[in-house]
């Protein structure tokens, strides 16, 4: 049985609200980045954590942190989610950082893979962005401009 971590970005969960739905169905369905286990080797995923935010000056120091919490409970393998890998400007400073600290555990980079990796990051960047579809802001409320669905207008 192989013990799966998987470490995502955080920025895509907690402000993009991404559920890893692509993470797990290839997980699940021993596909993309999951595929080169083993057939006969049931995949255990252990649990999943997050890179803690964008580092800015620190760096990759305290990304140990987070994988040290999946190795805490015996993982063979950490998956960086492809998120991460096609995304994260410090993708290659977390990557050195692990594997010269866990020199024992399996890095895999990625998770499942990309029908179109240019669309998905021009996606991404609107999403991040919001220059197409403008979005409410506190100004909008301090200036009462705020629209509102229909059953909460007052
Ligand atoms: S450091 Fe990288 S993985 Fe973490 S939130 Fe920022 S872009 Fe995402």
């Amino acid at each position: 049985m192989a013990k799966v971590g998987i470490l995502g970005c955080d920025i895509t969960t907690r402000e993009l609200n991404c559920v890893m739905v692509g993470c797990f169905g290839n997980l699940r369905g021993r596909e993309g980045s999951f595929k080169d286990y083993p057939e006969d080797e049931p995949l255990d995923l252990v649990g999943v954590i997050h890179c803690g935010g964008c580092p800015t000056a620190v760096g990759s120091d305290r990304i140990w942190q987070k994988v040290q919490a999946l190795v805490d409970y015996g993982i063979d393998s950490l998956h960086l989610s492809s998120c991460l890998i096609q995304l994260c400007p410090f993708k290659d400073a977390f990557l050195e950082t692990i594997k010269r600290d866990y020199p024992n555990l399996k890095v895999v980079e990625g998770t499942h893979p990309f029908h179109d990796p240019d669309a998905f990051k021009a996606g991404i960047k609107e999403l991040i962005s919001q220059r197409a579809v403008k979005p409410q802001t506190m100004n909008d409320l301090v200036f009462k401009r705020m629209k509102l669905p229909p059953e909460k207008e007052v």
